[in-house]
């Protein structure tokens, strides 16, 4: 009787399907991070390989990748969703290049972009990446963007606006409850990130 009743009344999920038209879940940090590591085998690129790690980051602002040589990690930022999964893989693969530069000229000084690291960028098949490149929409569509997560499958959900009614996440709604809203899967507010201009460093 009780599910009866909930699957009569859908509108709060109705809700959600009409504003999921732009929103995807991001793929998952050890998902970004298996390609990472693939993109690495068969380059010379040691033991980073295995060390490599990958993280979504929302404390991240302006900046959308960060390598960070010393943990072998890169940050993204979840505010990338929006510009889609060709420009989440060239950034994760821009800021590889660092970290695979890095690796292997470490104890010399290099330029952060400079032949290293081009170099770097070629076998990871961004030739032509430009250091500091801007994300042409970035400063605009970033401003009073709220982001949201799904605690179940961590996927991260940038909205324009906040979300006023209950609104859950709909892939995890699908899998586990039969595609009826569910709370277990309530998006949760994560931050209100700021406006400016980004680059990847
Ligand atoms: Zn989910
Ligand atoms: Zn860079």
């Amino acid at each position: 009787m009780r599910n009866a009743a909930r699957k009569q009344s859908p509108f709060r999920q109705l809700e959600f399907f009409f504003d999921a038209r732009v929103i995807s879940p991001l793929p998952s940090a050890p998902e970004l991070q298996d390609r990472a590591r693939s993109l690495l085998r068969g380059l010379d690129a040691g033991v980073l390989t295995d060390h490599l790690r990958v993280e979504w980051n929302e404390r991240m602002r302006t900046t959308v990748g960060r390598a960070d040589f010393r943990r072998c990690l890169i940050s993204l930022n979840p505010a990338l969703q929006e510009f889609g999964p060709a420009e989440i893989d060239r950034t994760l693969r821009h800021e590889l290049a660092h970290l695979l530069a890095h690796f292997r000229f470490g104890r010399r000084r290099i330029q952060p972009h400079g032949r290293e690291w081009r170099d770097a960028c070629c076998e990871l098949g961004i030739g032509g990446e430009r250091a500091g490149h801007t994300l042409p929409l970035v400063g605009r569509s970033l401003s009073r963007r709220f982001i949201y997560y799904c605690q179940n499958c961590q996927g991260h959900f940038p909205r324009v606006r906040r979300i006023r009614r209950a609104t859950a996440c709909l892939a995890c709604c699908r899998k586990f409850s039969e595609g009826n809203y569910d709370e277990r899967f309530r998006l949760r507010f994560v931050k209100n990130s700021s406006s400016g201009n980004s680059s990847r460093f």
